[in-house]
C-alpha cells in the first residue's frame, strides 16, 4: 500500500540522513524568505544567494527597495538570471504590500491558519505553492510540503505519486504525510534527490530504497558503479539567510 510504503520511505530517509535544523530556532523575516525563495527560482543556490546578499547590502530595508528605480534592482539580481522578471515582480509586490498592509512588516502573517497564507499570498505575481511553503517552514516554523523539482523527479520515481508537475504532486501528497513531517520529508528528498536519485545517472547502486522503487530504469543503473559523496551540494539558501 501507498502510505506504508510512504511511511517506510519517511523512516529510511531520516535514518540516512537524520533531522533537518530546528525551524523554530531562528526565523527570518517572512518577507526576506519571500524574495530569496523567488530568487531561487531556475537558478542555483549559489546565484540566488548572491543576488539575495546584494539586495540586502545595497537596501537597508525592502521599503526601500520598493522606492527603487527597476533597473537598480535588476542590477543587484542580474547573477541569478531572469533578472526582468524576477526584479519586476519583487518591485510590484512589495509596493502593493505596502499599499494593502501598510506595513512591510509581515509578521502578523504568522498568527494566520496555513491555508490563509497560501490564499494571501498567492495573489502577488511570481509567487507560487512552493515558495509559499518554505515561508511556512523557515519563517513561520511551520510544517509545510514545498514540492521542487528534486522532490517531484524522486516521488515520481519511487511510485509515490504519477504526475507531470510540481503542483501537482503537491496536490497528489496533500493529506498523505503524516503530521509534523513534511518539512523532515521535504528536506531529505532534496539531500537524497542531489546526492543519490540524482536527475541524470542515479546512484541506483547503492540506493537504500531500491526495494521500494517503482522506476522501470532502475536495474539498468544499478549496474552503474558510481562514487558516492553524501554531504555534496546540500548547501540551501534558506537554512543560510
Ligand atoms: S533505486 Fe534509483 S531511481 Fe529508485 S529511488 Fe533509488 S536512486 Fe532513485
Amino acid at each position: 500500500m501507498k502510505n506504508s510504503r510512504l511511511r517506510k520511505v519517511i523512516e529510511l530517509l531520516s535514518e540516512y540522513f537524520g533531522k533537518p535544523f530546528d525551524n523554530n530556532i531562528r526565523q527570518p523575516s517572512v518577507l526576506d524568505v519571500l524574495i530569496a525563495t523567488k530568487l531561487s527560482q531556475n537558478t542555483t543556490d549559489k546565484s540566488s544567494y548572491a543576488a539575495f546578499t546584494n539586495l540586502k547590502k545595497t537596501f537597508t530595508n525592502w521599503e526601500k527597495a520598493a522606492e527603487a528605480g527597476l533597473d537598480e534592482l535588476k542590477d543587484c539580481i542580474k547573477v541569478c538570471g531572469l533578472s526582468n522578471t524576477k526584479s519586476k515582480n519583487i518591485k510590484v509586490m512589495l509596493n502593493d504590500m505596502i499599499r494593502n498592509y501598510g506595513t512591510l512588516d509581515l509578521s502578523f502573517m504568522k498568527k494566520y491558519r496555513t491555508e490563509k497564507v497560501y490564499e494571501e499570498l498567492l495573489q502577488y505575481d511570481g509567487i507560487g505553492i512552493k515558495t509559499i511553503s518554505c515561508v511556512l517552514i523557515f519563517a513561520m516554523g511551520k510544517d509545510a510540503f514545498p514540492v521542487d523539482t528534486h522532490v517531484h523527479r524522486v516521488l515520481n520515481r519511487l511510485g509515490l505519486v504519477r504526475t507531470n508537475s510540481p503542483v501537482k504532486t503537491f496536490e497528489q501528497m496533500s493529506g498523505k504525510i503524516p503530521e509534523g513531517k513534511k518539512y523532515e520529508l521535504h528536506s531529505n528528498l532534496i539531500k537524497f534527490g542531489r546526492n543519490i536519485c540524482r536527475a541524470k545517472n542515479p546512484l541506483c547502486s547503492i540506493c537504500f530504497l531500491y526495494s521500494l522503487c517503482r522506476f522501470k530504469e532502475k536495474s539498468f543503473y544499478r549496474k552503474q558503479k558510481a562514487p558516492l559523496n553524501k554531504g555534496d551540494n546540500n548547501f540551501i539558501i534558506l537554512e543560510n539567510i
